[in-house]
């Protein structure tokens, strides 16, 4: 499970996220939406650890990060995977050895191991035939499936989607909305998913934080979005895409 307590962040005198707090329990997704730049990213960074809070705590597990090394975190960190907006994909190598490469950098498996939990992914991921191709032959919907496959790959608790379908067409935008509910139902992996895209919100998630000028003010069930009475989020169910 993770928590943030009254988290505060300020990049230099701005502040950024107000004693924001929030839960995402295990084997559930949770959507934090907001528009472009309210900080959305910024929560996935302060739940990997990557920075601090001003002040509040963050508890993975009932483990307060926010006092700990570097070396600290690694155990932390490894119970998420995380799919970054634009996948940070290596381009000099292949599917197969993407999918694995931090698998081979972090722990010590053998080979063979490692060969059978990338060809679990590939299958995962549907992108079998693809082994072996490099990222600039594939479509966007499949570099973000080898991205998926990559974190999966870990056997993680929880995956941190960062705008998982943001620049993708509807059909390839729906595959992917498809992979992350069969996450939680096949897996019983839990998700946190930042978008502003409202749709994926009631494609995929069990509940849903606003986060709108640095504070929450909405945080519920997916389908109680729709009896909110405040401006913003009246606009965002109506809209269904928030600007950018
Ligand atoms: P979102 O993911 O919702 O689009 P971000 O979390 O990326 O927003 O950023 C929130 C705000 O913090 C933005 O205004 C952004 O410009 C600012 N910001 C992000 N990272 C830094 C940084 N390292 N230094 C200063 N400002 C930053």
């Amino acid at each position: 499970m993770i928590e943030l307590q009254e988290v505060t962040l300020r990049y230099g005198n701005r502040e950024i996220l107000k004693r924001v707090s929030l839960t995402v329990e295990d084997n559930k997704i949770k959507a934090v939406v907001g528009p472009s730049g309210v900080g959305k990213s910024t929560i996935l960074k302060l739940i990997l650890g990557l920075i601090k809070p001003n002040s509040g705590k963050i508890l993975i597990d009932g483990v307060d990060i926010t006092p700990l090394k570097e070396s600290q975190l690694y155990p932390i960190r490894r119970k998420m995977g995380i799919v970054f907006q634009g996948n940070a994909l290596f381009d000099s190598l292949t599917v197969s050895e993407n999918m694995g490469f931090f698998l081979r950098e972090n722990l010590k498996l053998s080979e063979k191991e490692i060969e059978r939990r990338v060809e679990e992914q590939i299958a995962f991921a549907s992108l079998q035939g693809y082994e072996t191709a490099r990222p600039e032959k594939l479509s966007g919907g499949m570099k973000k499936r080898v991205a998926i496959g990559r974190a999966m790959i870990f056997n993680p608790a929880m995956i941190l989607f960062d705008e998982p379908t943001a620049g993708l067409d509807p059909v390839s935008s729906k595959k992917i909305l498809g992979l992350i509910s069969s996450l939680r139902h096949k897996n019983n992996l839990g998700a946190v998913i930042v978008t502003h895209i409202i749709d994926d919100v009631f494609q995929v998630a069990d509940s849903v934080a606003v986060l709108y000028k640095g504070e929450i003010i909405f945080d519920g069930e997916t389908e109680s979005l729709h009896d909110s009475t405040h401006p913003f989020i009246r606009s965002i169910v109506s809209e269904k895409i928030l600007e950018q």
